[in-house]
């Protein structure tokens, strides 16, 4: 039977891994508990928090991608940014009614779990169903008793993206704002690439109050905070409209993209201002 991997990044903070596709994160304190995205949907999620806790969960969502919402079903409220409530709409329905998860499975998974069998994952059931959305903004305060998580409105890889702030354990939990992989700014709904970079600088500015970046995709680990400072010095490059238009394509994306060091950006070039 597949499980999901989990790794207790700090204490009573756990990264639940969807198969080495997409993070969850629970943050689990003396009252309860927060659940920041529920991945793509395979299996039941809210079965795997119940191996490692059982107070009560309150689920947030960093943005309304269809990889970062998948489990919203299992949860008796769904918290988002009231930017991207719109767009969660439309892909929980693409999510429930198109091939788009198979074909993330065969395409992500080559890449992100070269020894998986993606049939496998396509064969797990699935837990779609009624949602209840509810709001969550810059300022939104998460208190689970004895820690308090911190939202940051952080528009750029979607206009509702939001970053979440553990200051007690100095961890930012990023969405997919600042991957490693690389940075998508081109859907129909990203920021131009300038709003990216000023969201990037007002979370810099609290960069004393955090050492690491848990992001929506990674190996099963976070990453120094210093990859926030490459993102800036990338999406400056690119607001200066210096940077010569580029075109590519990989298995995953498409599109113009800007190299600068270890970061890579898609973006639209209409966007940059
Ligand atoms: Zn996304
Ligand atoms: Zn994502």
């Amino acid at each position: 039977m597949l499980q999901r991997k989990t790794v207790e990044i700090a204490q009573d903070t756990w990264l639940i891994s969807e198969f080495n596709l997409v993070n969850s994160f629970l943050l689990v304190g003396s009252d309860r508990c927060l659940l920041i995205d529920c991945g793509l949907g395979l299996g039941n999620l809210l079965e795997d928090i119940r191996k490692i806790t059982e107070k009560p969960v309150q689920a947030v969502l960093t943005h309304g991608h269809f990889d970062h919402i998948g489990g919203s079903a299992l949860f008796e409220t769904i918290a988002l940014h009231p930017s991207d409530h719109a767009q969660f709409k439309r892909w929980y329905q693409e999510l429930i009614e198109t091939e788009l998860l198979n074909q993330y499975i065969r395409t992500r998974l080559p890449v992100r779990d070269p020894q998986a069998d993606p049939e496998e994952l396509i064969g797990l059931p699935r837990n779609f169903g009624e949602y209840h959305l509810s709001v969550c903004e810059d300022g939104t305060v998460f208190s689970l008793g004895n820690r308090e998580i911190e939202t940051i409105h952080t528009p750029g890889h979607t206009q509702g993206s939001l970053c979440f702030l553990d200051s007690q354990n100095k961890i930012l939990f990023s969405g997919d704002m600042c991957n490693e992989e690389s940075l998508l700014l081109n859907f129909p709904d990203s920021a131009s690439v300038k709003t990216y970079h000023e969201s990037m600088q007002k979370i810099w500015q609290r960069s004393a109050e955090f050492e690491v970046l848990a992001p929506g995709h990674s190996p099963l680990k976070v990453f120094a905070k210093q990859l926030i400072q490459d993102y800036i010095r990338a999406s400056a490059e690119l607001v200066s409209g210096s940077v010569a238009l580029e075109s590519g394509q990989n298995t995953m994306h498409s599109g113009y993209k800007y190299q600068s060091g270890n970061i890579l950006i898609w973006y639209d070039p209409a966007k940059l201002q």
